[in-house]
C-alpha cells in the first residue's frame, strides 16, 4: 500500500474532530462537522446525492460527538456518532483525499 495512505496515528478528539497522522509524516484534523457531513455511508451518501445535508436529520439534534471510533482492518476507521448513526466506514485514502482537497480549499462534497 502506498504510504500516503497509511495511517500511523489516529487521535480522536469527541467533541472536537480527530487528527490523522499519515506514514509520510501529514498530518490533518479533520473537524466533527466536516466528519460527519462527509459521511462515505450509503444513507448519507443518497441524501447529498438528492441535494439534502447528510447532518443533521431533524430538529435540534443534541451537540454532535463522537461516541467510539474503530479501526476497519488495515485501511479504514468505522466512527460511531452520539445519535447512533455508524454505518460510515471513513477509509484512510478518503480522509487523506478529503484532507488534502477541502480542508485546503472549501468544501466541494464527493
Ligand atoms: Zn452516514
Amino acid at each position: 500500500m502506498d504510504e500516503k495512505y497509511d495511517v500511523v496515528e489516529l487521535a480522536v478528539e469527541r467533541t472536537v474532530g480527530i487528527k490523522v497522522t499519515f506514514a509520510d509524516n501529514y498530518s490533518a484534523e479533520i473537524d466533527l462537522m466536516t466528519l460527519r457531513l462527509i459521511c462515505p455511508c450509503a444513507m448519507c451518501r443518497s441524501l447529498r446525492e438528492r441535494g439534502k445535508a447528510a447532518w443533521p436529520q431533524s430538529e435540534g439534534s443534541q451537540k454532535l460527538s463522537i461516541q467510539d471510533a474503530q479501526f476497519h482492518g488495515s485501511w479504514g476507521v468505522n466512527i460511531t456518532w452520539n445519535d447512533g448513526h455508524n454505518a460510515g466506514i471513513y477509509t484512510f485514502q478518503f480522509l487523506r483525499e478529503i484532507a488534502e482537497s477541502y480542508l485546503h480549499s472549501g468544501l466541494d462534497l464527493p
